[in-house]
């Protein structure tokens, strides 16, 4: 067989699971704005889990809160625990502006009427003790059984948006919803626009994730983007949603119900990817692509083709993680002459099968490639192990760092959370800063293998 397949994991259950469930990406979310701090409906774990993963990944820490469900709230409904925590939350944080209540697996179940409290608090609560005080409390429904953190990030992206964007005169900036990426990502997406001089309102605004350890002993780590952005998403003259499941729903909903035309993708990773992307941005503002940018593009080729025919061709790579990063990060392998064997996407989302870029490798690879939905990190084990598939290359995310320590598969750690490299959320994937980046490290890491293993090092010496 010569072709691409989609299809579902065949076995019942997961094995180490690839993805977490919803209220984590609705807390990613949350953690990108401005004087924000979310109160997660649910047991405790919710949201101690989800942070200890943020604080691996960026070795720093942001507060998230809990209204921490007891059995009696299981028993007999939790809302008066939401009321609660909103007031301590306001009492505590004179600076808080915005609180998210997303939702959990038991809160969804036990069936609290989240959307309720809030219409209770904002009458109630939020007028008398904290009259004159601005305060938006915005339900986000991320029941775990259902999506994954992916699609909790888009809904609460959807959610905010929906709850906050209010029309008003244009404001000559354009949206960009860079879907769930790195610090390092956002630098470059603006390098972009800068470059291109364009007026953007970004969500979210995370390059302060990076944060600094400040004299006084500062540390705590938040987004910065203010609220008074998201409000205004309505009168962009445009949205760029860069990540089809991260971001596109809050995209066409400002479609449909502020006539903000939307552009959903591509995922600007690697070169031909960057350029629609650039390419979208003039169509929709009318500014040239700058001199300076196609130097950029340049210097990126130039680094790419000295790798493509000595290291890359047809070298055999197995990706998992999101779907939009693994979309993209396989049509760069591709342009790359490499060969994305197996694709795994770690929920089932039923919208995958319809996904034009898949459809594109249903026509277009010319070796055997398969994209498994539902799939688990077993999935990809069980087959190095039983030999099914070879593979020169992992691309994912830390949990999966067993499977290339035990096989000697070498693998380029990329994706949410990476903790076990240093500063990995520095480096960008996306623009053409990230197409060398990730050319390079995929380059580095073959030739240590290459020296490991013995395996045509001396290729090396003669570079
Ligand atoms: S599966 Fe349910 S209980 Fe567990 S972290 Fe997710 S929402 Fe919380």
């Amino acid at each position: 067989m010569m072709s691409c397949e989609v299809k579902e994991k065949e076995r019942a259950g997961i094995i180490n699971p690839i993805f977490t469930c919803q209220p984590c990406g609705a807390q990613y979310a949350s953690i990108g704005i401005k004087d924000c701090i979310a109160i997660v409906h649910g047991g405790q774990g919710c949201v101690m889990f989800v942070r200890l993963l943020f604080a691996q990944h960026f070795k720093d820490n942001f507060d998230i809160a809990s209204s921490s469900v007891h059995e009696d709230g299981a028993v007999f409904g939790a809302v008066h625990r939401v009321e609660e925590a909103v007031d301590v939350l306001l009492m505590r944080y004179p600076d808080v502006k915005v609180i998210p209540i997303i939702t959990t697996c038991s809160t969804e179940v036990i069936g609290d009427d989240v959307d309720g409290v809030v219409r209770k608090l904002n009458a109630g609560l939020l007028k008398e003790k904290y009259a004159g005080r601005e305060v938006h409390l915005i339900s986000v429904h991320t029941p775990s059984f259902k999506g994954s953190q992916v699609t909790g990030y888009d809904v609460a992206l959807d959610a905010f948006v929906r709850t906050l964007a209010k029309k008003d005169q244009p404001n000559g900036k354009i949206n960009l919803f860079t879907g769930w990426v790195n610090p390092g990502d956002v630098t470059a997406l603006k390098h972009l626009l800068a470059e291109m001089d364009i007026a953007a309102t970004v969500l979210f605004e995370i390059e302060s994730f990076d944060s600094p350890l400040m004299p006084n002993g500062d540390a705590v780590s938040h987004g910065s983007t203010p609220v008074e952005d998201i409000i205004g998403t309505a009168n962009a003259m445009g949205t760029i949603a860069l990540n089809r499941y991260e971001g596109g729903a809050a995209a066409e909903y400002l479609e449909s119900e502020f006539n903000v035309p939307a552009v959903i993708g591509p995922t600007p990773i690697g070169i031909r990817n960057t350029d629609t992307f650039l390419q979208n941005l003039k169509k929709m503002t009318g500014k040239e692509i700058p001199l300076s940018l196609v130097r950029e593009r340049g210097i990126a080729i130039d680094a790419l083709t000295d790798l493509v025919h000595m290291f890359f061709a047809d070298k055999k790579v197995a990706i998992y993680g999101h779907p939009d990063l693994v979309i993209g990060l396989a049509e760069f392998c591709l342009d790359l002459e490499m060969k994305p064997v197996l694709l795994l996407l770690g929920d089932d989302n039923s919208t995958y099968k319809k996904d034009a870029r898949l459809k594109a490798f249903e026509e277009k690879v010319d070796f055997e490639m398969e994209v498994i939905t539902n799939a688990d990190l077993w999935e990809l084990e069980s087959r190095i192990k039983n030999k099914e598939i070879e593979l020169d290359l992992i691309l994912g995310h830390s949990k999966g760092r067993f499977i290339s320590i035990d096989y000697n598969i070498p693998m380029v750690r990329v994706g949410f959370p990476t903790y076990d490299r240093a500063g990995l959320y520095r480096h960008p994937v996306v623009g053409y800063a990230g197409a060398t980046w990730l050319a390079e490290t995929m380059a580095n890491t073959i030739f240590e293998d290459m020296e490991h293993k013995k395996n045509k090092e001396w290729l090396l010496n003669v570079w």
